[in-house]
């Protein structure tokens, strides 16, 4: 079967731009409207292209959420995009790819077809199937060839499986799949590095990926907590288009809650929370270049 045709959907378009422009962009883990209000403020106030990421969570913790993410990415002012990430069960993804935004185009921009849990055969094979039912949706799809070890939240802890770094070979399997983007493992995790001085990357390895998957697929980056801005640039340099935050984005409003809730009005723990995400997300914008790229 030949894959459908997806040179205009928004997220694939978004990351070609900033392969072309060599720049990053923001994909932000966000969990409630503060978030993603957050980062469609800084988006907006920074001339920026984004990407809000959602995990399979999402649709069990309420399809409100998912429409209200669809809905803000389609009013703002900047091309915004709604990914799911993470998605390691087949009924999940059948079910996000069905859902549809106002405007009758799939809510999900992208979907993250996960099935790393798998042995390789059986990961390929599943891998293959759903990113045909995507793309035939006109979803473009991402993988993650080897394993990126730790858990995130709602996602399964791989940590108990061996890690793996990705090999060129699984490049080639993955691409083979239709996929639209890749997570390479190359010394990335999930989770905690616990201090910058236990991030060890392999430089040669992700510049090698990128080398072999030009012009196939676009490279993004998992695992970024703790990243300081000069890893993020070694990374942006080596062909890294996406690049997920979570706590890099989110720390400061995750204090400001632990301290505040109960002690200030609600509406101003809101207020001031969604402000310390917009200043860390602006911040981020600026630092991998991606302000004025919109
Ligand atoms: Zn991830």
């Amino acid at each position: 079967m030949p894959h459908a045709d997806l040179s205009q959907n928004r997220a694939v378009k978004m990351l070609n731009a900033a392969a072309e422009g060599k720049y990053g962009v923001l994909g932000v883990v966000s969990y409630n409207m503060e978030t993603v209000i957050a980062c469609i403020r800084a988006a907006e106030a920074k001339k920026a292209p984004l990407q809000i990421l959602l995990f399979p969570w999402a649709l069990k913790y309420s399809p409100l959420f998912v429409d209200f993410c669809a809905h803000a990415a389609r009013k703002a002012k900047v091309p915004v995009t709604v990914h799911m990430d993470h998605a390691q069960d087949p009924e999940v993804i059948k079910q996000a790819s069905q859902i549809l935004a106002e405007d009758g185009t799939p809510a999900f921009d992208s979907i993250m077809v996960d099935m790393s849990h798998y042995e390789k055969e059986e990961n390929l094979a599943k891998t293959k199937e759903l990113v045909e039912l995507c793309r035939s949706r006109g979803i473009a799809t991402e993988a993650e060839p080897g394993r990126i070890e730790g858990g995130e939240d709602g996602v399964k802890d791989t940590a108990e499986l061996e890690g793996m770094m990705t090999t060129p070979e699984e490049v080639d399997d993955f691409i083979a799949t239709g996929i639209d983007f890749l997570a390479p493992a190359f010394g990335n995790v999930h989770g905690d590095y616990h201090g910058v001085e236990n991030i060890h990357l392999d430089y040669e390895r992700l510049a090698s990926i990128h080398e072999r998957s030009k012009g196939k697929v676009q490279v993004v980056l998992h695992g970024t907590n703790e990243f300081p801005p000069d890893i993020m640039a070694k990374c942006i340099e080596r062909g890294v288009t996406r690049i997920n935050v979570n706590k890099l984005v989110l720390s400061d409003y995750n204090d400001y809650v632990a301290e505040k809730t109960g002690k200030v009005p609600l509406t101003q723990l809101l207020e001031e929370g969604t402000a310390k995400i917009q200043k860390m997300a602006e911040d981020w914008m600026d630092s991998i270049g991606c302000s004025e790229k919109a």
